[in-house]
């Protein structure tokens, strides 16, 4: 997607001051995972100055590879495969790992191949070493785990009358939500739903790998996907196998942002414009006004990417780089300031004060974001 700043160069130079002083008061504290996005934060804007970038790389990627059995996006190794692989790959980094990622690439594969019981998610499912793979991938020729990827997915594919739904296993819940759903349910989430999926599909069909196949099914999930949405008159976190509606969303993880912008990139990848317009007025309808209202769902009063305001400026901000929109960036703004820059000002520490997804971490790569010329190459780990 093209990108646009959202702020301008006076209130950008503001928002690097929260952030470098959130980066001063919690760098020590930032561990596994964490400590490889901190490391893009900092090389990403440019805030790298005396720390030691090199070194928070290789203590993450370490602590990362220490945890073969943990995997998903955020997590394990193949999400420290992703963010090197990111890092090396853009041009402000300057760090190598030939060696190491041609080693992932082989237990990534073996990965998606091998485990039949995996979700489908991003967060916790096969997305995550498939998204790895992706970002590797230049073409066709190298994605021979591509057909594998789409088993796994058509294995959760079931055929409903507006097109096809993801099925989520309960097994693959937590324990107390798994009761509440013993016979599982259709997630529609970017990070446990079909929106991943469908950003996923998206890579497929933009590079040309698998590309009737992937096609299918990225037409019937999309097909799904907005149907649930305008019957239920907003993005609901799930919907159970006969037809009640989980939690209405706002956020990346499981609201009408993520879904939105997995939406647009589906409607550039198949050639459906409509449904590009259709995520535009999605997240405009959804956003405008409601930084300030009382209609804004309680869990953006969290700052995190996952499902707080930090995810919601971010697609803001994603969508109002694809259309021009200027509303989304209205909207973007005033989100910025009314939901974001609060959880930088005063105390600068808390808990899970360096988590990537669900703490400040996600908000500063975020708001460092948003005055920039340059598109935001770290999240390319968020698939959209
Ligand atoms: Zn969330």
């Amino acid at each position: 997607m093209e990108w646009s700043p959202i702020v301008d160069p006076a209130v950008a130079r503001h928002h690097r001051e929260l952030v470098t002083q959130w980066v001063d008061a919690n760098i020590a504290g930032v561990d596994g995972l964490d400590a490889v996005h901190l490391a893009m934060l900092l090389l990403y804007a440019d805030l790298d100055g005396d720390h030691d970038v090199a070194a928070l790389v290789s203590r993450g990627v370490g602590e990362a590879l220490s945890e073969p059995g943990r995997f998903g996006a955020f997590v394990g190794p193949f999400a420290a495969a992703w963010a090197l692989a990111v890092l090396q790959t853009s041009a402000w980094s300057g760090i190598e790992a030939d060696d190491l990622l041609v080693e992932l690439d082989d237990a990534a594969q073996a990965c998606v191949r091998g485990a039949r019981a995996m979700s489908y998610g991003l967060r916790a499912g096969a997305a995550a070493p498939g998204g790895y793979l992706l970002e590797r991938a230049e073409g066709s020729r190298d994605a021979r785990w591509a057909p594998a990827l789409l088993d796994r997915l058509e294995v959760c594919a079931v055929p409903r009358p507006e097109g096809i739904a993801l099925y989520t296993d309960p097994h693959w819940l937590s324990p107390l939500v798994g009761i509440e759903h013993p016979r599982g349910r259709y997630d529609l989430g970017m990070a446990d739903g079909a929106a991943g999926a469908v950003a996923l599909l998206c890579g497929l069909v933009e590079r040309g790998i698998e590309r009737s196949r992937a096609s299918e099914l990225l037409e019937g999930v999309c097909s799904w996907l907005v149907a649930q949405v305008e019957r239920h008159g907003g993005v609901p976190a799930w919907v159970s196998l006969d037809d009640r509606p989980g939690p209405i969303g706002l956020g990346w993880c499981s609201g009408a942002v993520g879904v939105a912008m997995s939406m647009h990139r589906a409607g550039r990848a198949l050639a459906r414009p409509e449904w590009c317009d259709w995520a535009i007025d999605q997240a405009e309808r959804w956003t405008l006004g409601s930084a300030l209202g009382a209609r804004e769902p309680e869990a953006s009063a969290a700052g995190c990417l996952c499902h707080g305001s930090a995810g919601v400026v971010y697609g803001l901000a994603r969508l109002h780089g694809a259309s021009g929109r200027r509303s989304l960036r209205a909207a973007a703004q005033a989100w910025i300031d009314a939901r974001l820059v609060p959880h930088f000002v005063g105390e600068p520490r808390g808990a899970r004060a360096g988590a990537t997804l669900l703490g400040r971490l996600g908000g500063a790569l975020v708001l460092s974001s948003m005055g920039s010329e340059r598109p935001p190459s770290w999240s390319r780990l968020l698939l959209c």
